[in-house]
């Protein structure tokens, strides 16, 4: 497109749009489309409307079963991470999930408390977890899904076996009980392309662990989401798709994706913005990224705002963050973007702001999203 243009409005336009080109090569480097051992993967840019659905601590029947069946039913493919003490009660379903083209990945063999074991036994159940597997599936898993979330103290494991590290970006808190329908609007709710869901076949390392709840409401959850245009593909399908993030910040520091309604708003109330994002090990020598977020009108005024600490690696719960963001009572009807950028934690100055890099238009250090939020004037009934 860009060379047509070029012809069409001649030297003195080609020159003037000179910084436009130049302009496109600060895009952010595209998200990387396999996972390295040890690495954490838990939301992935992605360039089409892809979403990985997971399930956790089976193969437990008949939850399992039930799952595949409606899987099947609805033609998709799914990632299971599997818990080796369960594949050994149920080794015929491990052998059916694999046969119907689901990826698994480890749960481990024990199911033990990641959290609080040490890093002996943490290896021991990584490793224990992958032979399993392989001896009665007859693939090796790649990918594990530690139990209790992300902790430091697994990836020096996962990596020795091999394994990149599988999180998380949306759940249905579904280990607790809860009726369907709030399974089902949880996860419908949340899901933005890029996501990885996760779920629950069984629990730990029971055997018939009762999860009626999950198993009715994963059909609606599939109906739903495909109504709204959305494929579903495994982990490693999901990385095949990845694009751009919407930022890089100096230091490698990525803004991956952000979720904001799509429903309107009324001035008075909240709604809640999850941000997605990726900071590597040591950013700026452990500076706490501190980011600014207005929401501005078309001209760029500022109407109000959401500053907040990004956290930086630890729980998979730490990475997805939850912002509550209050639209003022007096704010105008109409459409708002948010201009989002970091402030540089090495200077006092909060004008001092990360340069960066975005495929999307900037604004005083700011990249400027192009979701719109509705603010409507009418007041809901
Ligand atoms: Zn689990």
């Amino acid at each position: 497109m860009v060379p047509i243009r070029l012809l069409a409005v001649g030297a003195v336009g080609a020159l003037l749009m000179l910084p436009l080109l130049i302009g496109c090569q600060r895009r952010p480097a595209t998200f990387k489309a396999t996972a390295d051992p040890g690495e954490i993967i838990y939301f992935v840019p992605v360039r089409e409307k892809v979403i990985a659905l997971t399930f956790d601590d089976g193969p437990n029947e008949p939850a399992t079963g039930q799952i595949l069946d409606a899987l099947k039913h609805y033609r998709v493919k799914a990632t299971f991470f599997l818990v080796g003490a369960n594949v050994e009660y149920f080794p015929e379903t491990a052998r059916r999930i694999k046969a119907e083209g689901h990826l698994i990945g480890s749960h481990t063999a024990r199911h033990s408390r990641f959290d609080q074991s040490p890093a002996a036994d943490i290896a021991r159940d990584i490793a224990d977890g992958c032979r399993i597997i392989e001896t009665v599936t007859g693939t090796r898993p790649r990918w594990l899904r530690p139990p209790y979330g992300i902790n430091p103290n697994m990836a020096e494991a996962a990596q020795a076996q091999g394994l990149a590290i599988a999180g998380w970006s949306a759940d249905a808190n579904d280990w607790n009980p809860h009726p369907v329908s709030e399974i089902v609007n949880r996860m419908v709710a949340q899901a933005i392309p890029g996501d990885i869901l996760l779920l629950h076949d069984g629990r730990e390392t029971e055997h018939g662990a009762n999860r009626n709840a999950t198993v009715a409401a994963v059909p609606q959850i599939l109906e739903k989401l495909i109504a709204k245009g959305f494929r579903f593909v495994t982990i490693p399908e999901l990385l095949q798709a990845a694009g751009r993030p919407i930022a890089e910040f100096e230091g490698g520091l990525r803004l991956l994706g952000l979720q904001i309604p799509q429903e309107s708003i009324t001035p008075g109330e909240g709604f809640w913005a999850r941000y997605f994002w990726d900071v590597p090990a040591g950013w700026r020598n452990g500076m706490p990224p501190y980011a600014f977020v207005h929401w501005t009108t078309a001209e760029g005024a500022i109407q109000f705002q959401d500053d907040h600490e990004i956290p930086r690696r630890g729980d998979v719960r730490d990475l997805v963050t939850k912002h509550l963001v209050i639209v003022p009572p007096a704010t105008q009807p109409g459409r708002y973007q948010a201009r989002l950028g970091l402030f540089d934690p090495k200077q006092p100055d909060i004008r001092h702001r990360v340069r960066l890099r975005s495929s999307y238009p900037q604004r005083q250090g700011a990249v400027i999203i192009p979701d719109v939020l509705d603010v409507q004037g009418a007041q809901k009934p």
